[in-house]
């Protein structure tokens, strides 16, 4: 399968401005942002969705959620943010490769959970 866009720009073979890098994931700001803050948090592994996940992948699902926090926190909105994955196509998957949509500096309604 042909490398995704977010392989692309780890390889630096596309220029993305990366906020937040360690050995196992990157984070860069969406290219079409739906809040003021709006960051994607990458692991290095293509994994092409969470569903295509696996017990292999236990730590690094982990990692990812730590790596939001300390993103959220040096983007100084570690107070409210929200995290979101879509998985499939169905559910507004457009990059088959997994990432987590990090969003915040606007008020979220308690009830609506898209964006
Ligand atoms: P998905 O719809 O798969 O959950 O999210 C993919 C996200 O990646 C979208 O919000 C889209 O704007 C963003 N995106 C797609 N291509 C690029 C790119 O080349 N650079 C950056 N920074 N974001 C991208």
């Amino acid at each position: 399968m042909a490398d995704s866009v977010f392989t692309r720009i780890i390889n630096r073979e596309l220029p993305s401005e990366i906020i937040y890098e360690d050995e196992h994931c990157i984070a860069i700001r969406d290219i079409a942002p739906k809040a003021p803050v709006h960051l994607l948090i990458i692991p290095r592994k293509p994994i092409a969705k969470l569903s295509d996940a696996s017990g292999e992948d236990l730590a690094l699902l982990g990692h990812l959620m730590l790596a939001a926090s300390a993103v959220a926190r040096q983007a100084g909105v570690e107070d409210a943010f929200r995290v979101i994955v879509n998985n499939g196509a169905g559910a507004g998957q457009t990059v088959f490769h997994l990432h987590l949509h990090l969003l915040a500096g606007k008020q979220f309604s308690e009830s609506q959970l898209g964006f």
